[in-house]
């Protein structure tokens, strides 16, 4: 959706996925850059944990190189106001 972009982020071995739906006891993702867009699949784990404990249950390759290589981890981070993961 148009203007829905904020939200939950989850950064996976250095790429980005936008928090998509929960269902059936699973997040799924998406990847935030647009030309890719490929869905990630997670466990339904705390959100709001510090720390939680994240599995990765499903995952395409990108069509792009990571984003940020020193990430090499999942990890959750609230994103508020970026549009364009361009800039
Ligand atoms: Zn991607």
């Amino acid at each position: 959706m148009p203007g829905d972009r904020a939200g939950k982020v989850l950064v996976h071995e250095g790429f980005h996925c936008q928090l998509h739906k929960r269902q059936n006891s699973r997040f799924r993702w998406r990847c935030w850059q647009k030309e890719c867009r490929v869905p990630l699949v997670t466990n339904d784990f705390n959100l709001e944990a510090e720390n939680p404990r994240i599995r990765i249950l499903d995952h395409k390759d990108h069509m792009h190189d990571v984003e940020m290589r020193q990430i090499n981890r999942a990890k959750v981070r609230e994103d508020l106001k970026r549009e364009d993961p361009t800039v």
